[in-house]
């Protein structure tokens, strides 16, 4: 059988237990062998001013997934210069794979969304699976009826795994260390001990501003 990789990719700023539960659920139900979380460089919608450093996202992603013996890091999108896009990630997750070997891209409901606004879609679904975190209860018809024609022709490349704790965000978990609210068991505890250590937050971005 060929082997079965996951990528999670996010800008994992910060990472929280949403991300780690969603990863594992995935992994478990879908036979993974190896679960790769890819923090992204430079994320094409949000400005690099707005996101916090490439090198305390990605630290802060191997912390959180330490304890996980089918988790790892990947600096394929931050060593990789320019914008991020799905489709090159995967497509450069694929050197030094087995030829067969099948990928699934795992990301929320509300992301997959945004496929049609990622740069090559149909490129990217015939490259790997994606995997749609989503509530309970939630099913792919809101999924068709978004995506239409793109998403028939490649019904058989998207899955939908149900996980809990899908209110978890990142944008709260910011805006908690600004107000300061606690964030422990939201967060795992060496990321919580990261964030205070390198007052990160501490600050409101861009985008913050904006979002009021
Ligand atoms: P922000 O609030 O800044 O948008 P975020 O919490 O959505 O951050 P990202 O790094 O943007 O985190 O998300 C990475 C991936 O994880 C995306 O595919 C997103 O849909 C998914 N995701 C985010 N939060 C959760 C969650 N609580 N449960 C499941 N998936 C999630
Ligand atoms: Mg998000």
């Amino acid at each position: 059988m060929s082997i079965r990789i996951g990528l999670m990719g996010g800008t994992f700023d910060p990472i929280h237990y949403g991300h780690l539960v969603t990863a594992e659920g995935a992994r478990v139900e879908f036979g993974l062998e190896r679960v790769w979380f890819v923090p992204s460089g430079w994320p094409p919608h949000k400005s690099a001013m707005d996101v916090t450093p490439a090198e305390h996202r990605y630290l802060m992603t191997v912390l959180a997934t330490l304890s996980n013996p089918y988790f790892e890091v990947s600096r394929l999108d931050i060593d990789r210069p320019g914008p991020s896009y799905t489709v090159d990630t995967v497509e450069q997750a694929r050197h030094g794979l087995p030829p067969d070997a099948e990928l699934y891209f795992i990301t929320g409901a509300d992301a997959i969304l945004e496929i049609l606004t990622w740069k090559q879609p149909e490129r990217l679904l015939e490259r790997c699976h994606l995997i749609a975190a989503t509530r309970p209860g939630y099913d792919l018809e809101r999924l068709e009826s978004t995506l239409g024609e793109l998403f028939r022709r490649f019904r058989h490349r998207i899955a939908v795994v149900q996980v809990p704790g899908l209110s978890i965000s990142s944008s709260d978990i910011r805006q908690r260390v600004r107000r300061g609210q606690p964030i422990r068991y939201l967060v795992p505890e060496p990321v919580v001990d990261y964030i205070y250590k390198h007052r990160l937050y501490q600050a409101p971005t861009g985008r913050e501003v904006v979002a009021g």
